[in-house]
């Protein structure tokens, strides 16, 4: 693999954020064609239940302040969700202007100028409550572990959040692809939790650099937000063979490179034939990465039929413009390496056969149908595997591998709570989501509590 041929003027255009940010004019006059329904259906639609009329009402009257206040009151991630939430599904999908066939009113890119707004101003609005002497523990700085921090620490709670990597703010951070999320919205939304009280407390990671024995007695109780692990072997002969990596740590290097600057970018290796195997987010996020590092040839190997995609449409119709194909009903079955690089990889066709436990169709190898596809880099975006070894750990009772939790999120030890990825069996892992577990898990949390501090 070559570094890329792009100038560092192509990298700036192909590496911006995708929907530009509002002027003051067009978020004016985009807030004028708010309704401000009663029961506005934008805000059932938000997992976060953000009161959109609210603050859409407030940037029409040039309060905005006031309306990312309004915004991160329901959702401290809010400056992330604005970017990466699916809005066309959620808050957009919802506004009543789609009924009349209007464009509907763009709440994401509002709401993205209000909380850019209040981020650039540096301040912190939120009135804290006096400590109350309670210490609680957060296992992973993503956006479920800073949400419940972040709540926490507003009701008078010392809180400390342990990151087993070294930057807080997980998958904002690492894992959103820069033309979605730039890392220095992800940072920036880390230090605001940071001014609410919240200790963040970097290469911490339990088991390692703190006992599973101090968490559990040294913290009055404890959230689990960490996530999912590393992504598995696809168990093919030269899986390992250089120019082989998994899609999650391209993408973190392309965040971590673009916070350097272009010229870091411009020496990142990228190949000149590329295949991802896998169809979900991540894969298209690659794939996404791969051309517009300036790959000449980037192809999606899925073994089930587009219909099975686990990617969001919006995502499918958004990579086919970036001029990636598709190899549906293909599934890899070795590596071709010489003197240990990356050469193909070897395919075989598949059919769909009958339905798994997932009501999904089985994919079927057709015997004899094996080809090449010939290139230079293998990107594996396969899933993640559970962290089996931390719940073990932390003597939690697991369900298909996540963590098993009740209605208010707590795990089977009353005094540790769990959100996020890894309690996710159910539904999609979105940020939104995530923060809205990192809501409810504060709230169960400062429940359970108050009860011992009124007993105190
Ligand atoms: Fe405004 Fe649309 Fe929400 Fe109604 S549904 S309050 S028009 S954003």
């Amino acid at each position: 693999m070559e570094t890329t041929h792009l100038t560092t003027k192509q990298l700036s255009e192909n590496f911006t954020e995708l929907k530009p940010p509002m002027s003051a004019r067009e978020a004016r006059v985009e807030s004028t064609r708010c309704l401000y329904c009663f029961d506005a259906p934008c805000i059932k639609a938000c997992p976060t239940s953000i009161d959109v009329p609210t603050f859409i009402r407030k940037i029409s009257t040039d309060n905005v302040t006031g309306a990312a206040v309004t915004i991160l009151e329901a959702n401290l991630m809010g400056a992330t969700c604005a970017r990466v939430c699916p809005v066309e599904e959620l808050c957009e999908g919802a506004c009543v202007l789609n009924k009349d066939h209007e464009k509907p009113i763009e709440i994401g890119r509002l709401q993205r100028y209000a909380t850019d707004h209040l981020y650039a101003k540096g301040v912190q609005p939120f009135k804290l409550a006096d400590k109350n002497g309670k210490r609680v523990a957060v296992v992973g700085a993503g956006p479920a572990g800073l949400t419940c921090a972040g709540e926490l620490a507003k009701l008078g709670y010392n809180v400390t959040v342990f990151e087993k990597n070294d930057l807080p703010g997980g998958l904002s951070t690492y894992g959103i692809v820069v033309m979605r999320e730039p890392i220095r919205v992800a940072l920036e939304e880390v230090e605001f939790v940071k001014k609410l009280g919240v200790e963040v407390k970097t290469n911490s990671e339990v088991g390692k650099d703190i006992s599973a024995d101090e968490l559990l007695n040294g913290y009055d109780a404890v959230f689990v937000a960490a996530g999912m692990g590393k992504v598995p072997d696809m168990g093919i002969p030269d899986e390992v063979a250089e120019g082989v990596q998994e899609a999650l740590s391209f993408i973190a290097e392309t965040k971590l490179a673009e916070k350097e600057g272009l010229e870091r970018l411009q020496k990142l290796p990228v190949g000149k034939r590329v295949a991802v195997i896998g169809a979900g987010n991540t894969a298209i996020d690659a794939a996404t990465i791969a051309a517009r590092l300036g790959a000449e040839r980037v192809t999606i190997v899925y073994r089930r039929s587009a219909a099975e995609m686990p990617a969001y449409d919006f995502e499918y119709e958004f990579i086919k413009n970036e001029g990636v194909e598709f190899r549906f009903l293909t599934q890899p079955v070795a590596v071709l390496a010489e003197n240990g690089r990356v050469t193909g990889l070897q395919c075989i066709r598949m059919k769909l056969g009958e339905p798994s436990t997932d009501g999904r169709r089985r994919p079927v190898p057709i015997e004899g149908s094996e080809w090449v596809l010939e290139c230079d880099q293998v990107i594996k975006a396969i899933g993640q595997e559970k962290l089996v070894g931390l719940f073990e750990m932390l003597g939690l009772e697991t369900v298909n591998g996540y963590l098993k939790v009740d209605g208010s999120l707590r795990t089977s030890n009353p005094n540790i709570f769990a959100g996020g990825d890894c309690v996710r069996n159910v539904g999609e892992a979105m940020t939104v989501t995530a923060a809205e577990d990192g809501k409810i898990a504060a709230r169960s949390i400062h429940a359970q509590l108050s009860q011992a501090l009124a007993a105190d």
